[in-house]
């Protein structure tokens, strides 16, 4: 029961409605006294939220559970389906595993959206008239934590790009933007060098922009585009990326809009949804009554939109944005001379209170609305297509010159298949090598079919049977494809 946040009036069946159901976690450093404030605050706009409390963080990792949540906690989440969090401190060391990230994937939370304003002339900004929302896709790409150490020398870390995710979140920005009268969508990938990965990203934003018009769209490679967003951020509206790169640039979008205490997240999935704030636990301020709660109450009004409670979202949102107008300012954005009062959290939070129904001056008046559903798994109604088995590239530690190596493999493959070139860190060694190319002990050697189009399964078990006997110590294969004809592998120099 996942909802956009629509730009229309008022709604008044939000009047009407029975108490929300809300998991709330109140989480470690500055979290338990921010998140004090935004619940005074919600609770002075009218909100009628069912709360469960639960419990996450140091302590519970503490208490031997390894994600930082208890198992109990899981049961308010199904009853629940919407958990309202503060930050929490992530201990160091091994063997603890990322809160956000466990409940990220186990929810099916996809995507991460994270609207970024500047609130000028009130907060101070070299980017007055940025107004960004990111759309990071949240469970794929390298935080599938898929990784190995493979040499003495060399380790890997599995990027995986699936096309359902990137049809979901491509999907979702586009319905965002419509929803919300966005007129642009940028996508930023990197698919100039990850062609299959970040290629197929890119491909389906092409794809599904042609089903909205309406909206302009642009893609850029990520790092010239995260070069224009700390630039010039007003250029872009709303930008989707894959999760790495998301990742690295709404933090970035967030700290150049004036305090990273400003910027609220949503991470939304078909069936559940999470709101926190950008910022982390900020120890060295905990207990002080200093922190900005502005975060995480904008991302309480965006809950609030998104159950459906919609004249909450605009109240809480329109007193707040009237006491930045006031001046009324915790540290982080408090400047001499343009801020009135410096206040702290406790402060800051009777301050939004004392203006509830109150409307900004000219900061813009808040708008929500409950929108249509998140974009569901597409279905699987494609054909499967036609797959052809050409050949395998061997990863082999070996410690010597690439001659040896190619002298050792080029008799083996019995006529089926063949050795038809060697690569070190993906710059092509063998054959016409470069004598100055830094070589690590980690070589690919690609074995394809001698004069067939196709082999066998078979043929791949015999060749690496033939490896073994030869003493040579391959430690990871991948099977080269095509489908319908078009290969699933990289090919060529460089890659
Ligand atoms: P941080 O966001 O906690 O702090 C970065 C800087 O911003 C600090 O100078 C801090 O004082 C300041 N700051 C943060 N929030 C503020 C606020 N509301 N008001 C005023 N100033 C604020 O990042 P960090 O120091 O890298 O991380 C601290 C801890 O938080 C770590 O354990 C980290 O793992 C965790 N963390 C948790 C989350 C989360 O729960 N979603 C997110 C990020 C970091």
């Amino acid at each position: 029961m996942n909802q956009l946040f629509v730009p229309t009036e008022p709604s008044a069946r939000d009047d009407a409605q029975q108490a929300a159901p809300v998991t709330v976690a109140h989480g470690d450093g500055i979290g338990p006294e921010i998140m004090e404030a935004c619940l005074r605050v919600l609770t002075a706009a009218g909100a009628r939220l069912a709360i469960e409390r639960i419990e996450v963080g140091q302590d519970v990792y503490k208490a031997g559970h390894g994600a930082g949540i208890a198992p109990e906690a899981w049961d308010s989440l199904r009853r629940t389906r919407v958990l309202y969090k503060a930050p929490i401190t992530t201990p160091q060391g091994g063997g603890y595993k990322s809160l956000n990230v466990t409940i990220r994937k186990t929810l099916g939370l996809y995507a991460n959206v994270r609207p970024v304003s500047a609130y000028a002339p009130f907060v101070e900004t070299r980017h007055p008239d940025m107004d960004v929302v990111i759309i990071r896709e949240n469970e794929e790409d390298l935080y599938a934590g898929i990784e190995h150490r493979q040499t003495d020398e060399v380790y890997q870390c599995l990027k995986l790009i699936t096309r359902p995710g990137c049809e979901r979140i491509v999907r979702h920005a586009f319905a965002y933007a419509r929803a919300h009268g966005r007129r642009k969508v940028t996508c930023f990938t990197k698919d100039n060098i990850m062609k299959l990965t970040d290629g197929l990203f890119h491909r389906v934003f092409d794809e599904i922009a042609e089903d909205y018009p309406d909206i302009e769209t642009e893609h850029m490679i990520v790092d010239i585009g995260a070069a224009m967003l700390a630039d010039t951020p007003h250029a872009f509206d709303v930008i989707v990326v894959p999760n790495l790169y998301g990742d690295i640039i709404s933090d970035i979008a967030a700290q150049i809009s004036g305090s990273v205490g400003l910027a609220p997240s949503a991470n939304l999935g078909t069936d559940f949804a999470m709101f926190e704030a950008v910022h982390g636990s900020a120890p060295r301020l905990a207990g002080l009554d200093m922190a900005n709660p502005s975060g995480l109450l904008l991302a309480g009004a965006m809950m609030m939109a998104h159950l459906g409670q919609i004249r909450v979202a605009e109240r809480v949102r329109n007193a707040w944005a009237r006491t930045i107008e006031d001046g009324v300012h915790t540290f982080d954005i408090y400047r001499e001379g343009r801020s009135r009062r410096a206040v702290g959290t406790a402060d800051f939070a009777q301050a939004v209170i004392d203006r509830m129904g109150h409307r900004p001056r000219s900061l813009p008046v808040a708008r929500y609305a409950a929108a249509p559903a998140m974009p569901a798994p597409p279905p699987r109604n494609r054909q499967p297509a036609r797959k052809e088995l050409v050949g395998i590239d061997v990863f082999v530690q070996h410690v010597g010159t690439t001659e040896a190596l190619a002298d050792m493999l080029r008799p083996l493959g019995r006529g089926r298949l063949s050795l038809g070139m060697i690569s070190n860190r993906g710059v092509k060694v063998w054959p016409d090598g470069m004598p100055e190319t830094f070589c690590t002990d980690h070589w690919r050697c690609r074995f394809t079919a001698a004069g067939r189009a196709s082999i066998r399964k078979a043929d791949i078990i015999d060749l690496l049977s033939e490896l073994a006997l030869h003493g040579v110590d391959f430690i990871k294969t991948e099977h080269l494809y095509t489908f319908d004809g078009t290969p699933g592998f990289s090919v060529g120099q460089g890659q």
